[in-house]
């Protein structure tokens, strides 16, 4: 009955696909750095006893070892205890997570917010409360995992639509008939870097009368002039509220965001119109029947938006060192002679494309060999043969350890 399991365990090592996790501590605990070693301060880290410079967390603005946060944190741990005791809907919801609802709505410019444990549960959650049996999906072929999820889970009719392509898109919403439609896409891909044409998206979900969801972990925080994101960057909305053109034209969108990326602690929020959220908050299952985070996370959460906002520092030095790193490997000669292919990203994840499973880990092994980390991430969670190392960029990373990352890429033998 259970022997299969080795077998199929078996199968994926020869695939190189299975997984091993690595035992992660910061190098030295955040409370006790000293001015001079701030260069640690989220960057360094000891993995599986050994002490590694990390390029793979999405820890993109450096707020997980922030001190605003963590000062939060113990503060509400003080005032509430450690845990939220049952769901929201029973008696989980403090005033902390009211208080940073109202600050995430603010600060991305839409009408509400509601809190989730996980971005997980975000959308897995809010799919199936926004379509069911009879409605219809139409989800971006790179889409993360959890929407792909959220989608089964709806029993909407599904259209997996090719990547970016706003023409199969037009198509498909035309030929659909179904009752109501929602268009669901990345707003910056998790894999590659790219951002979502968010304006042209909802124009054609004007056009032919949809709902549009974006999933906004990577953009959050990171990009928009106060770091509200993907539709600040566009110039939708933001923390000065909804832009001129964009007014009155917001109702059918639902906008979702991840906070253990660059919000530097966890959970995630959906904004977007009073009833919408209204609606999501009375149906989402991973809403109604999880015990909800506890208060200081959203404590922290709280002091994070403050900070994404008062420091938009952050945001340039992360933009220097970005165009750090692409003029750094630019000369290394297995990107030159195109064995790697750096995609375009002007984001935080900037994806080294190398080809084979073996090939991506054997690098990843070479940078390992020299102190530095850079996960290798695989089929499923991206298309086959194009497994890459997925450099993430902090803004609590130096321009030194950008060097360093580029001086170990070009030297590795071919
Ligand atoms: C990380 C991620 C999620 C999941 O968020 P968690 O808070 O980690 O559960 C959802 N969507 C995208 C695009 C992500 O990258």
């Amino acid at each position: 009955m259970t022997t299969w399991f080795d077998d199929a365990l078996q199968q994926l090592a020869a695939h190189h696909l299975q997984r091993r996790r690595r035992q992660v501590a910061p190098l030295h605990a955040p409370a006790e750095l000293a001015p001079h070693e701030e260069a640690l301060r989220a960057t360094t880290y000891l993995v599986d006893g050994q002490p590694r410079l990390s390029f793979g967390s999405n820890d993109y603005l450096g707020l997980s070892q922030h001190p605003a946060l963590m000062a939060a944190a113990h503060a509400a741990i003080d005032r509430y205890g450690v845990g939220a005791t049952a769901s929201p809907l029973v008696c989980g919801h403090s005033p902390e997570h009211e208080a940073l609802e109202a600050d995430l709505a603010r600060h991305v410019g839409l009408p509400r917010a509601l809190y989730f444990y996980a971005g997980y549960a975000a959308n897995v959650g809010a799919i199936p409360a926004l379509v069911g049996k009879g409605d219809a999906v139409f989800s971006d072929a790179l889409n993360h995992a959890c929407i792909i999820d959220g989608v089964r889970l709806s029993r909407a009719e599904a259209h997996i639509v090719p990547h970016a392509d706003l023409a199969a898109l037009e198509t498909a919403l035309r030929a659909s008939t179904a009752r109501r439609k929602l268009v669901v896409t990345d707003a910056v891909f998790s894999m590659d870097g790219n951002v979502a044409d968010v304006p042209a998206l909802l124009a054609l979900c004007e056009r032919f009368d949809a709902m549009l969801m974006i999933d906004d972990a990577h953009g959050f925080g990171v990009l928009g002039p106060q770091g509200e994101g993907t539709l600040a960057h566009h110039g939708i909305a933001g923390a000065a509220g909804v832009a001129p053109a964009w007014q009155g034209r917001l109702d059918r969108l639902i906008y979702m965001a991840t906070l253990g990326k660059s919000a530097g602690v966890a959970g995630a929020f959906v904004a977007g119109s009073d009833r919408i959220i209204e609606w999501v908050m009375q149906k989402a299952r991973t809403y109604m029947f999880a015990t909800a985070a506890p208060a200081h996370i959203a404590a922290a959460l709280r002091a994070g938006v403050q900070v994404i906002q008062d420091e938009p520092g952050r945001r340039t030095h992360l933009a220097a060192l970005r165009a750090r790193l692409r003029e750094g490997l630019a000369g290394c000669e297995a990107i030159r002679d195109g064995r790697w292919r750096l995609l375009p990203s002007d984001t935080a994840i900037q994806p080294l494309v190398i080809g084979s499973n073996e090939a991506a880990l054997a690098v990843m092994a070479a940078l390992d060999a020299q102190g530095i980390w850079v996960p290798a991430i695989r089929p499923p969670t991206v298309p086959d043969g194009t497994a890459r190392l997925r450099i993430s960029l902090s803004a609590a990373h130096t321009a030194e350890q950008v060097d360093r990352l580029c001086a170990a890429l070009a030297t590795r033998p071919a």
